[in-house]
């Protein structure tokens, strides 16, 4: 392997055939508060799309895409409240609109001191604005293909396996299907990226030999039906499968083809949609993963007794005037006396005026040991079986044998109970 010193304002790609890997140094920014031992991956709720920020323990910061443009500005403040000032990297996995269509917004506010694209020949207003932003803010974009080495100062790097030349065509979407592939590695801990891989992109990876090997998969395609092959999750392996999509999408992501794949390569499943952002924390081996809820304001369980909650927006509110929600069970993070609530509904934050509103005096369990399978099927509303992690903290509804009713991400169905307690 060949290391390269890239001066540290101009970054530059450096090519050849002699190179069957390319190392590269990042240049940095300012490290920004980490502890020095700790790499942090959050998968950000950014509804239908993807987006996720990568800390090394150094504190460098790497985005991979950035959501749809209504998510910008949520995007923007989640890097801010993480302490990010300024890119290390923006990684592009694929120029689709639900990846690139927040990146402006965030990059004109936090300056990407480098891009890393597919450099797939795309044709559309929202990649075209990108590219001549990037040009104009004079920021160097690379181009991804397989073998190249990102290394960062911390001892955490970032190995590209796809796309690679030629691009596959004649795909289902060559776009998605020539996404930027990677695996994070940063001692024995390991995450795989994928982007929107299609079939045909999981053909080539298995076939190209090259390690993929991960405890962490971000799942391809917002868990679409046409990645996630058992061959491919049987060689990824891993203990843990991130999906990120929206609340109820249209495209009905995750599908229930690919999750029952997942399911049964035997990986815990986490999803953006019914537990807001996730994250992913090492030290260099097995990683911790939960939903991103500080301890304290772990939520009290309220359910609505009336038809109409209406949500207000206003300082401190995410939600869209008028919004009213259905009677139902979700998260009260505070509670006025006044008869306003601070909730937590269709993973947005905000107040709302809640009239009908009662505190649920039926208690939360936490998962104790093993874990809690959730059940699909009749009388549960949860539209893909899964599995909760040690800690998952639950309203319980009852039980019927070895099988607890719950309350979880605003639905409600039965779960198979491990061992929980109050
Ligand atoms: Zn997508
Ligand atoms: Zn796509």
């Amino acid at each position: 392997m060949i290391r390269v010193r890239v001066h540290p304002h101009r970054p530059v790609l450096l090519r050849g055939a002699s190179l069957a890997a390319l190392l590269v140094l990042v240049p940095g920014a300012a490290a920004q508060a980490q502890d020095g031992k700790t790499l942090r991956v959050r998968f950000l709720d950014v509804g239908q799309g993807d987006a996720a920020l990568i800390r090394t323990p150094a504190g460098r910061s790497i985005l991979v895409d950035a959501s749809t443009p209504d998510r910008g500005v949520g995007i923007r403040d989640a890097l801010k409240r993480a302490g990010v000032g300024t890119l290390d990297l923006a990684v592009i996995s694929h120029p689709h609109l639900d990846h690139i269509g927040g990146m402006k917004t965030v990059f004109t506010g936090i300056r990407p001191l480098s891009l890393l694209d597919p450099a797939f020949p795309q044709v559309s207003r929202v990649y075209s604005d990108l590219t001549k932003y990037l040009q104009d803010q004079k920021i160097p974009v690379r181009v991804a293909r397989r073998g190249m080495v990102l290394s960062f100062d911390t001892g955490v790097r970032l190995e590209v396996v796809a796309p690679e030349m030629p691009f596959l065509s004649g795909t289902r979407s060559d776009a998605n299907a020539n996404s930027v592939v990677f695996r994070l590695v940063y001692s024995r801990f390991t995450a795989l990226f994928t982007g929107n891989a299609e079939a045909e992109t999981e053909e080539r990876l298995l076939h190209s030999g090259q390690a993929m090997a991960s405890r962490v998969l971000k799942v391809a395609h917002h868990g679409s039906r046409y990645a996630s092959s058992g061959a491919m999750l049987k060689t990824v392996g891993g203990r843990v499968a991130v999906i990120s999509c929206g609340k109820d999408n249209e495209y009905g992501h995750p599908h229930t083809e690919s999750v029952d794949r997942v399911w049964k390569a035997g990986l815990e499943i986490r999803r953006t949609d019914l537990e807001g952002t996730i994250v992913t924390t090492s030290t260099g081996g097995e990683p911790a993963v939960g939903p991103e809820i500080a301890p304290a304001t772990a939520p009290i369980a309220a359910r609505a007794a009336s038809t109409r909650v209406t949500l207000r927006t206003g300082p401190g509110t995410r939600f869209t005037v008028g919004t009213t929600v259905p009677a139902g069970q979700w998260y009260v993070t505070d509670m006025t006396s006044s008869g306003w609530v601070r909730v937590r509904y269709d993973n947005r934050f905000g107040w709302a005026w809640a009239s009908g509103l009662k505190k649920e005096t039926k208690p939360l369990i936490r998962v104790t040991a093993g874990t809690l399978t959730i059940r699909t099927g009749a009388g549960s509303t949860f539209p893909a079986i899964g599995k909760a992690y040690l800690g998952a903290r639950f309203t319980k509804a009852g039980t019927s044998g070895t099988w607890t009713r719950i309350w979880f991400g605003g639905r409600e169905g039965w779960a198979y109970t491990g061992s929980v307690a109050p």
